[in-house]
């Protein structure tokens, strides 16, 4: 690998490093301290380590952060040295093979395609699958055991008949589950996602009532698995409808709603 090549490598290793880690080594090996810049070309740097560019060099016969003689080009293997150790993933020996630093590695390994996972409607009252297998295989999985129950986009009209849907995004990068059920004379329904990925989705769900009148409109994050479908149906995590309300959004064929999810662009569970 050439030098450029070398650097174009080691400035993406240093973007994908913390903004602390970033700065402290951009300050130490890489920013000129006279001039500020961080001209494409070597730096030198003195006997105790400091830096000093090309540029500036030419006006300095010894170092101007110390005063000691300049002892040569900073070498890029010192910048990749002083990189935070990486960690292997925790997932290696079911065939991930990323290594990353510590503080990476944890975001990686929560939606890491190598990860063990079970079947989203493992909890689904009447379903309670017990398939178990990788994450990169849990899509296949959905599509080929519960197709029925699949709706390959973002709007799922559903009536009280049935109990429960899966929905692939768009992006096909999340796995959702929305499950309703009639709850201590109350109509509920939760929303959930996989967590195959980091971005924050969100969700309405819309009542209409035949003649266009009431609209009721519920909104909320979608929360991963982590948190279980008994618990979000105990707490405030779902849709919840009085029977009396309900009567008001029935159609022909029960209560008809939509559900539209939708994605917060750029945002990112933190
Ligand atoms: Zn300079
Ligand atoms: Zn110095
Ligand atoms: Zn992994
Ligand atoms: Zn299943």
């Amino acid at each position: 690998m050439n030098r450029q090549a070398e650097r174009e490598d080691l400035l993406q290793l240093l973007l994908r490093t913390s903004p602390q880690v970033y700065l402290e080594i951009m300050s130490k090996y890489v920013l000129c301290p006279v001039c500020k810049k961080c001209p494409n070309g070597p730096t030198v740097r003195c006997t105790e380590g400091h830096n000093l560019c090309f540029v500036c060099r030419a006006k300095y016969a010894k170092c101007p952060s110390c005063g000691t003689d300049f002892v040569g080009p900073r070498k890029l293997d010192e910048i990749k040295n002083a990189l935070p150790e990486k960690h292997p993933c925790t997932n290696k020996t079911r065939g991930c093979d990323m290594t990353l630093p510590k503080f990476l590695i944890k975001d990686h390994e929560e939606t890491c395609p190598h990860k063990p996972v079970r079947c989203p409607l493992k909890e689904v009252p009447g379903m309670y699958c017990k398939w178990q297998g990788l994450l990169q295989n849990l899509k296949d999985h959905v599509k080929d055991k519960h197709h029925t129950l699949l709706v390959e986009q973002q709007f799922v009209r559903f009536s009280t008949e049935s109990n429960v849907n899966i929905v692939i995004s768009n992006y096909g990068d999340e796995v959702f589950i929305f499950y309703r059920k009639r709850r201590n004379g109350k109509y509920c329904g939760v929303v959930q996602r996989v967590g195959l990925s980091r971005r924050l989705y969100t969700c309405q769900v819309i009542f209409k009532s035949p003649d266009g009148i009431s609209t009721i409109v519920f909104t909320f994050v979608i929360p991963t698995m982590r948190r279980s479908l008994v618990s979000l149906l105990k707490s405030g995590g779902c849709f919840k409808l009085n029977e009396s309300v309900l009567r008001n959004f029935y159609w022909e064929n029960g209560v008809e709603a939509l559900v539209n999810i939708n994605d917060d662009v750029g945002k990112h569970v933190s």
